[in-house]
C-alpha cells in the first residue's frame, strides 16, 4: 500500500488545502493529512480544533487526519510513506518549499516529496489570507470549505477563543 503524508498547519483548512488532499488521495492509496505545529505562527485554532475541522470537511475513505510534534520524517518512517504530497501555490512558495524537500530527502532518501500546483483560483489562497479577509468582515466563503465557514467567523470574531 502506498501512503502519502501531506502536512501543514491547517489553521483553518482551506480550499486550496482541500484540491490537494484529493488530489493526492487519487494517486496513493492512503493520505495522512498531518496537522503540524509551527512555532513560527501563531495559531488561531488549537491542534485539536484543526483536527477536528479537517475531519468535518475530508470525504475520502482512502483520508486519514493525524497529528504529529516531531520531526516529519520520522512520522513518515513510522508510518511506512512513500511520499510527501504538498501544494505548490505562486513562485514565492519554491524556495521554502525546495530547501524542505532537500532536506527531507537528505535526512530520509527514500521518501520523496510530490509537489501538486495549485488551481488557478486557488494560487493566492492561504490560511492567513482567510483570517485577514475574515477578520476585517470580508466574504470568506469561496476561501474555506462551507462545513467550517461558521467557526472561522466566530473565531474571528472573537466570539468563540482558543484558551
Ligand atoms: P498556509 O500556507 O495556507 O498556512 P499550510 O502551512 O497549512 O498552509 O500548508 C500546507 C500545505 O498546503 C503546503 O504544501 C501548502 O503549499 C499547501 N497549500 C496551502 N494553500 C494552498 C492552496 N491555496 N493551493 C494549493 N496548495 C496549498
Amino acid at each position: 500500500m502506498k501512503i502519502a503524508v501531506c502536512p501543514g498547519s491547517f489553521d483553518p483548512v482551506t480550499l486550496g488545502h482541500i484540491d490537494i488532499i484529493e488530489r493526492g488521495a487519487e494517486l496513493f492509496d492512503k493520505v495522512i493529512v498531518l496537522v503540524m505545529t509551527n512555532s513560527a505562527k501563531k495559531a488561531m485554532f488549537t491542534v485539536d480544533e484543526r483536527l477536528n475541522l479537517l475531519r468535518r470537511c475530508i470525504k475520502g475513505k482512502n483520508i486519514e487526519v493525524d497529528t504529529y510534534n516531531g520531526l516529519l520524517v520520522n512520522y513518515a518512517k513510522e508510518k511506512n510513506a512513500v511520499a510527501i504530497v504538498k501544494g505548490l501555490r505562486a513562485v514565492s512558495d519554491f524556495d521554502y518549499e525546495f530547501q524542505q524537500a532537500l532536506t527531507n530527502k537528505s535526512l530520509l532518501p527514500q521518501l520523496e516529496t510530490v509537489f501538486l500546483t495549485a488551481k488557478g483560483e486557488n494560487m493566492f489562497l492561504s490560511s492567513s489570507m482567510v483570517k485577514e479577509v475574515c477578520r476585517l468582515g470580508g466574504d470568506i466563503s469561496q476561501f474555506v470549505p462551507n462545513e467550517i465557514s461558521n467557526d472561522v467567523i466566530k473565531r474571528c470574531k472573537g466570539e468563540i477563543s482558543n484558551d
